[in-house]
C-alpha cells in the first residue's frame, strides 16, 4: 500500500485537531498492517510558509533552526500519542529542486502564467479541476489567482507554484526567479517521488479537500497523466465542546496542554480514536474522564487475566464470546474504520467474560484466548501500556526485533546480539519461542508478542 499524508506545518505546536487527524491516520495505518499489508507510507513535514517565514524573522532564527525546534515537539508528542512513525517523513526543504523541474515540466504544458516573479497554476487549462471537492467552477474567474496558502472563500483560483521573494526572505534560484515552493506543488512532488505517478491512499483533515487536494491532483495528473490517488480519505474535525477551536474563543489546546491538565496520553488517544473519523468529533473534558475510565476496565480485566486463580480446563463457550467479539471488531474497521463498532465488541466482551467469571465458569485454559482478543485490540488501539517517559514503544519495539531477525538470518550473529543488548539497556527483555519472539518490559508484568 503506498500512501501519502499531508503532515503538520511546523510553526508551533501542533494542536489536539491536528493530531485528531494524525491518530486516525494511525488507527489506518496499523489496521492495514494488521490485515496483512505492506506499507510504504510517506509523511511531510511542512517547513516553509509565510507563517514561519514571518515567525522565523521574528525571532531572528535561521529558517532549519526555527522549524526543528517544532519538528522535534511534534515527534515527541506524536510518541507520546503512540503515533507509528511512517516509512519516510520527509521534509520540503529537502525537495526544492525537484519542485522546480515540476513547476517547468508545468511550464512546457503550458499551464502556468507568470506575475510579478510568481509562477501561478491555470486550473482552466485542467478540464478535471473541481473533481474532488466538486467545487463549482462554472463561475471562475480567468487570471483570478491566489497567493497565500489559505483561500478567504470556497472559490476556485488560480494557484501559486513559485512564490516570488520578497526582500530579506529566504529564497531558492530558480529558472523563474527567486523564490520559494507554494505549498500544494511540495505535496505533490514528494508524493511521486516516492511513491510513484499513483497511489493507493491519500489522507488528511477535509479542511485540505478544498483547495489543497483539488489542487495536489491538478498538478500531478497534468504532469502524468495518470490518477493521482486511488482512495482519498479524510478526517472530519474536532470541535471543542462543540465548538470550533480557535485561540479568540480561548479553547485552542495544543496535546501539552491537555497533559499539564494531567490526564494521560493514553486517554487523549482513546478519545481521539474513539470516534469513527468521518464524523466529527466534540473533544470535552467529561468525554477525556470517560476514556480514562474506559482505559482503566480493560486494564483491570487484563490484571485479573493475569492474576485470579482459575480452575484448570477449557470452556467451549468462552471460546465462542471471543470468535464472536474478534468478528465484530474486525467487521466494525473493515467497515470504512469504524472505530466506534469495534471499541463496542471489546468492551461487550469484557462484559461477558467478567460475569462469567464471577460465577466460576472462566478457566485457566481460557487465559490464552481472552489474552490474545486483548492483543489484537490493543495492536490497533494501543492504550494498555502506561505511558513512562523515554520508554521506547511497542512499534519501536517491533522494529528493532524484526531487525534483529533479519540479522540472524544473514546469519550477522554479532548483529543481532547488539540489538539484544541496546533493547536490554532500555529495559526491554526479549524472549525467543517457537512461535516467535516475545518481548516485555523489564520494570512491569506486561508482555506482548
Ligand atoms: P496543518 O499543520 O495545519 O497543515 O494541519 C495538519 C493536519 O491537521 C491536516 O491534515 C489538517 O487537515 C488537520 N486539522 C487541522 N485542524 C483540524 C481539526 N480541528 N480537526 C481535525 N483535523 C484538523
Ligand atoms: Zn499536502
Amino acid at each position: 500500500m503506498r500512501m501519502y499524508t499531508c503532515g503538520p506545518t511546523v510553526y508551533s505546536y501542533v494542536h489536539i485537531g491536528n493530531f485528531r487527524t494524525f491518530t486516525f491516520q494511525d488507527i489506518l495505518r496499523r489496521y492495514l498492517r494488521y490485515r496483512g499489508y505492506q506499507l510504504d507510507h510517506v509523511m511531510n513535514i511542512t517547513d516553509i510558509d509565510d507563517k514561519i517565514i514571518r515567525r522565523a524573522s521574528e525571532t531572528g532564527a535561521s529558517l532549519r533552526d526555527y522549524t526543528e525546534v517544532y519538528h522535534k515537539a511534534f515527534e515527541e508528542d506524536a510518541r507520546k500519542l503512540r503515533l507509528q512513525t511512517p516509512e519516510r517523513v520527509v521534509r520540503a526543504t529537502d525537495h526544492v529542486d525537484d519542485m522546480v523541474k515540476a513547476i517547468q515540466k508545468l511550464e512546457e504544458r503550458g499551464l502556468t502564467y507568470h506575475s510579478d516573479g510568481s509562477v501561478y497554476f491555470r486550473i482552466g487549462g485542467f478540464p478535471g479541476y473541481g473533481k474532488l471537492s466538486r467545487i463549482d467552477v462554472s463561475g471562475m474567474r480567468a487570471g483570478a489567482r491566489v497567493d497565500v496558502d489559505e483561500y478567504e472563500k470556497a472559490d476556485a483560483r488560480d494557484f501559486v507554484l513559485w512564490k516570488a521573494a520578497k526582500p530579506g526572505e529566504p529564497f531558492w534560484e530558480a529558472p523563474f526567479g527567486a523564490g520559494r515552493p507554494g505549498w500544494h506543488i511540495e505535496c505533490s512532488v514528494m508524493a511521486m517521488q516516492y511513491l510513484g505517478e499513483t497511489l493507493d491512499i491519500h489522507t488528511g483533515g477535509v479542511d485540505l479537500v478544498f483547495p489543497h487536494h483539488e489542487n495536489e491532483i491538478a498538478q500531478s495528473e497534468a504532469l502524468t497523466r495518470k490518477p493521482f490517488a486511488r482512495f482519498w480519505l479524510h478526517a472530519e474535525f474536532l470541535l471543542i465542546e462543540g465548538q470550533k477551536m480557535s485561540k479568540s474563543l480561548g479553547n485552542f489546546y495544543t496535546l501539552r496542554d491537555v497533559l499539564d491538565k494531567g490526564y494521560s496520553p493514553e486517554a487523549v488517544r482513546y478519545l481521539l480514536a474513539s470516534v469513527p473519523y468521518r464524523k466529527q468529533l466534540n473533544f470535552t473534558f467529561d468525554a477525556l474522564k470517560s476514556a480514562a475510565t474506559a482505559i482503566e476496565r480493560l486494564r483491570n480485566f487484563r490484571l485479573r487475566l493475569d492474576s485470579d486463580t482459575l480452575e484448570p480446563g477449557q470452556s467451549a463457550e468462552i471460546g465462542a464470546i471471543g470468535e464472536q467479539a474478534l468478528r465484530q471488531f474486525e467487521s466494525g474497521l473493515d467497515e470504512d474504520l469504524n472505530t466506534a463498532q469495534a471499541l463496542a465488541a471489546v468492551f461487550e466482551y469484557v462484559r461477558e467474560i467478567n460475569t462469567l467469571m464471577d460465577a466460576g465458569r472462566f478457566k485457566a485454559g481460557d487465559r490464552a484466548s481472552a489474552r490474545s482478543l486483548l492483543e489484537r485490540f490493543d495492536s490497533i488501539f494501543d492504550v494498555l501500556e502506561v505511558y513512562r517517559e523515554g520508554r521506547l514503544s511497542a512499534d519501536e519495539i517491533q522494529r528493532a526485533i524484526e531487525e534483529r531477525l533479519a540479522a540472524r538470518k544473514a546469519r550477522n550473529f554479532s548483529r543481532a546480539d547488539e540489538i539484544r543488548k541496546e533493547l536490554a539497556a532500555r529495559g526491554v527483555v526479549l524472549e525467543d519461542t517457537k512461535e516467535g519472539t516475545r518481548w516485555k518490559y523489564g520494570d512491569s508484568e506486561t508482555s506482548s508478542g
